[in-house]
């Protein structure tokens, strides 16, 4: 499903990725571990086309994405759900808004919106707050909108950030619950995160980053690093 093959990646002499290799299956869930600086970032933001790697390739299904056009690149994105740990709400709209926008530019049917939202709310546990707005949640509430408006799409591949940087210890748990059964669902997930406690306790692979190198791949990983 993703290979990523020889990637390296250069700023200025600095050099955040260098050479790094290894393949996800659908289906899997991948912790991407590391301390700061390790290169986390920089690899999301080479798999979300919005940079080049200086060297290497990225297949996503089989298609290497270095090589996506200008004009591929929205349909690309939208068959990779992503979250932060900033929210990037639309304060002016409500959840079901927020949601169903990202349908509307897209120019899905109000038909299928309609279908279609009610069941993303359900399973990130967001039906009652519908109609409320951004400022009328909690931490927790907007991170679980957030991973709804990224799988309004049906993702292949759902991409989490550093998602529970912002929230305490219960929210960081309902959120981790809501990426397993995403990924339970047949989405490949990778969860790129320094929070140790989160995945020791997810008990998936893991993949160790360091100084911008693969230092350790465990199907069955603790953080250690
Ligand atoms: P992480 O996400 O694991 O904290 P990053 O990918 O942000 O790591 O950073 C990896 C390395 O690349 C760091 O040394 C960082 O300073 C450097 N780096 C990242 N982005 C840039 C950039 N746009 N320009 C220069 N250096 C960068």
């Amino acid at each position: 499903m993703l290979e990523i093959r020889n990637i390296s990646k250069i700023y200025h002499k600095i050099k955040a990725l260098d050479n790094i290799s290894f393949q996800v299956g659908q289906g899997e869930f991948v912790s991407l571990v590391g301390a700061s600086g390790a290169g986390k970032s920089t690899l999301i933001r080479l798999l979300l086309c919005e940079e080049k790697p200086t060297e290497g390739k990225i297949y996503v299904a089989g298609r290497d994405i270095t090589k996506l056009k200008t004009n591929e690149l929205p349909y690309y994105r939208r068959k990779i759900g992503v979250i932060f740990q900033d929210y990037k709400l639309l304060p002016h709209k409500t959840v079901f808004e927020n949601i169903s926008f990202a349908l509307e530019v897209c120019e899905v049917d109000q038909k299928v919106i309609k279908e279609r939202v009610p069941k993303i709310l359900d399973l990130v546990g967001l039906t009652e707050r519908a109609k409320n707005y951004p400022h009328e949640l909690s931490g927790g509430e907007k991170q679980r909108v957030t991973i709804a408006r990224a799988l309004v799409h049906s993702p292949k591949i759902l991409i989490a950030d550093e998602p529970t940087g912002n929230l305490d210890p219960i929210n960081t748990r309902d959120i981790i619950k809501i990426l397993n059964r995403v990924n339970e669902s047949g989405t490949l997930v990778l969860l790129a995160t320094h929070n140790k406690e989160v995945v020791d306790k997810i008990k998936r692979r893991v993949i160790s980053m360091k100084h911008g190198r693969i230092i350790g791949d465990q199907k069955i990983g603790r953080y250690v690093i």
